[in-house]
């Protein structure tokens, strides 16, 4: 896999219909259905591609369902994602298996660079290692927004009929806090991931590991290059109790009934910040707001690339009618739609978080799955049955 070849801010037109800020899920595959229809995209990613992120790595049949609708269905296959066919579910010692069966795993640098490259192929232009940050709306009526980019010491600012800011959880992409502001749910968990070498852990590929205790829960799974991928939802006090996260991992894994994991001291570890959260408002004058950018809930259900997929399908009409003509209505209908397609799909993924935290609680449901795991794994799939805005590719 090839780095995307550099080129600067200075070597860039200054004039865009659509400035999309952040290159994850939600912000290629609005640059590929942007570009698809013809429009001038430009696509801002501050890290260097490919690049890691902390991720559980599987894509729902939410998510796979928002590729399909945009023509890249055969896009995760072809990066060599594997099925998901089940999920080893450890609690207080008990470990259950449950049957899945339509998600597929993949890293998220091969994911994220392939999403990239579509919206390459598609048309976008794709400028990487560059900050970009929303300039301020004067008035409200102005018929562009500003969106100033830095590279190092190159800095420029380009305007756009629309920006879309999908910039992932910390959002740094917008400094007028009276514009946009962010809510972070009291006692949300942090989240923290790393790549293990393959051998650490005897796990067969399309086997996700779940290990839930008191403090916050661990999912291993074995991403297409064999290693194994970590990702965790940690309460802070676990991780402020010394050891930081490979502790607080060992921990839970212990507790949960799974073997201890070498190998966790030496990996290269990264953190977030908190993870359930609200941005408010969702939308300003020529401005949406996607993906995790809009919001996020705790990672339990392992949906987070389907909520930021879905609300780029769901925005390409709005931005296109955004084009021709803004006006309050358009800010009114995206709280709408991403009401209807994101924060709704959310509510069971926040019950399970405050179940999560209620030890006999979870214990007790677990047992319950134990003993049905069919009927375990059918509730899975209700809980993540795919819908999709009328949009395609
Ligand atoms: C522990 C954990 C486990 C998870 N497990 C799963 C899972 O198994 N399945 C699942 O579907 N989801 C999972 N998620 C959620 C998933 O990772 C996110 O929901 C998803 O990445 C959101 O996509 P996005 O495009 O909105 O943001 P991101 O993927 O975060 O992309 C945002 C991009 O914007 C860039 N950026 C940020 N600021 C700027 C700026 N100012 N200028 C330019 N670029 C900028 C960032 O570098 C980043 O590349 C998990 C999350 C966590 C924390």
């Amino acid at each position: 896999m090839q780095p995307t070849p550099e080129i600067g801010p200075l070597h860039i037109s200054p004039c865009w219909e659509v400035v999309i800020v952040g290159a994850g899920p939600a912000g290629a595959l609005a640059a590929h259905g942007l570009a698809n229809r013809g429009v001038r995209v430009l696509l801002v990613e501050q890290r260097l591609f490919p690049r890691w992120k902390v991720c559980g790595a599987c894509l729902s049949p939410q998510a796979l369902a928002a590729l399909e609708a945009a023509g890249l269905a055969d896009l995760v296959a072809a990066q060599g994602g594997q099925y998901l066919e089940r999920l080893q579910l450890g609690i207080a010692g008990l470990v259950s298996p449950i049957a899945l069966g339509a998600g597929l795993v993949l890293s998220r640098s091969r994911l994220d660079q392939a999403l990239m490259e579509a919206a390459v192929a598609a048309g976008a232009t794709v400028l990487t290692g560059t900050r970009a940050v929303l300039g301020a709306a004067a008035t409200g009526l102005e018929p562009n927004r500003e969106v100033v980019l830095q590279k190092g010491t190159a800095r420029r600012s380009v305007s756009a009929k629309v920006v879309l800011i999908a910039a992932g959880l910390t959002h740094r992409a917008i400094d007028d806090e009276a514009e946009i502001s962010t809510s972070i749910q009291p006692h949300s968990r942090m989240g923290a991931g790393c790549v293990l070498p393959g051998e650490v852990a005897e796990l067969p590929p399309g086997v996700l590991q779940m290990a839930v205790g008191h403090g916050g829960y661990v999912g291993l799974v074995r991403i297409e290059s064999g290693e194994i991928n970590l990702a965790c939802a940690f309460d802070r006090a676990m991780l402020r109790s010394g050891g930081g996260a490979a502790v607080a991992c060992q921990k839970i894994l212990a507790e949960a009934g799974f073997a201890p994991l070498p190998a966790l001291k030496e990996a290269a570890w990264q953190l977030t910040t908190a993870l359930s959260r609200r941005s408010m408002p969702l939308a300003g004058h020529r401005l949406l707001l996607l993906g995790d950018a809009a919001g996020y809930v705790e990672p339990f259900t392992g949906e987070g690339m389907g909520w930021a997929l879905t609300s780029s399908l769901a925005a390409l009409p709005l931005v296109l009618s955004g084009l021709e003509h803004w006006d309050g209505a358009i800010e009114t209908e995206w709280r709408r739609l991403h009401r209807r397609w994101v924060t709704q799909r959310q509510r069971s993924c926040r019950v399970l978080a405050v179940v999560l935290r209620h030890p006999r609680i979870s214990w007790g449901l677990h047992r319950l799955a134990g003993s049905f795991p069919s009927v375990a794994g059918s509730m899975i799939g209700l809980l993540q049955r795919p819908a999709l805005p009328c949009s395609t590719h």
